[in-house]
């Protein structure tokens, strides 16, 4: 049977992109939430998770580098009906997006913005990004990054964003329950996605992932934002999923 929402044929991206894997899992949210495409407005920043522009079959805009927020922003004033997503990298939404990403949060506005992390400006060919790890050598670095990575989540909640996740993208029915209350969520919502680069980046690996992810408890999601400030900040041999 067709998917309603998605034509993946269409994507351009590497054989066996973990960017697949993501339109999965918001597909699944979108028919699992009974939503129709004709009222999902989809906004894409450029790189290669903005190439899913190309997937869907909802209303979309392939916007400039950075401006996804902005458009969705635009659309939700005139159309508060419409569920707006934005599908971005991290080099645009935590590189030149960032200021959006941080008013985006302060004003709480009902979008979802979903960000394809895989540390590395990757359309290009793999400079390095917002969230490469100190110490990461590439074209653009020879020498290695000579600053700590930006920790995206610790600035959206810090900023007043009520509604932050991390999924992975090789765990795709549970980012797809991620999906499905970041759209329910009324408010400024952000989902990073652990999307490695099978192409350019032989460090970061699935492998190296899949021996640090895990899934945070029941407990979680935490009504203390003071617990999700500190929670967001482990990044190590564990690295915790879901909505904190
Ligand atoms: Fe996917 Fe990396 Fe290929 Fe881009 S370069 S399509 S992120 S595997």
């Amino acid at each position: 049977m067709k998917n309603k929402f998605i034509d993946l044929s269409k994507s351009g991206w590497c054989p066996g992109c973990s960017n697949f894997n993501i339109q999965i899992a918001l597909s699944s949210a979108f028919s699992e939430l009974n939503l129709e495409a004709h009222k999902i407005a989809m906004f894409f920043d450029i790189g290669c998770a903005g190439n899913a522009c190309d997937v869907y079959k909802t209303y979309g805009f392939h916007g400039l580098h950075g401006r996804v927020i902005p458009l969705a922003s635009g659309a939700k004033l005139v159309n508060d009906k419409l569920t707006a997503i934005c599908l971005a990298g991290d080099g645009g939404a935590y590189g030149e997006g960032i200021n959006h990403l941080i008013e985006a949060a302060r004003s709480n506005i009902n979008i979802t913005l979903i960000v394809s992390n895989n540390r590395l400006y990757s359309l290009t060919t793999g400079q390095t990004s917002p969230t490469s790890e100190q110490g990461t050598k590439t074209k653009s670095t020879p020498d290695g990054v000579d600053k700590p990575a930006l920790n995206p989540l610790l600035i959206a909640l810090s900023a007043g964003a009520g509604f932050v996740a991390r999924g992975y993208a090789y765990e795709i029915k549970h980012l797809s329950d991620i999906f499905k209350q970041a759209i329910k969520h009324n408010g400024f919502s952000l989902i990073d996605v652990i999307q490695p680069c099978i192409t350019l980046d032989k460090k970061n690996t699935k492998e190296w992932y899949d021996q640090r992810v895990y899934k945070l408890d029941k407990t979680w999601p935490s009504q203390n934002r003071n617990k999700a400030l500190i929670k967001v900040q482990e990044w190590d041999d564990r690295i915790p999923l879901g909505i904190f």
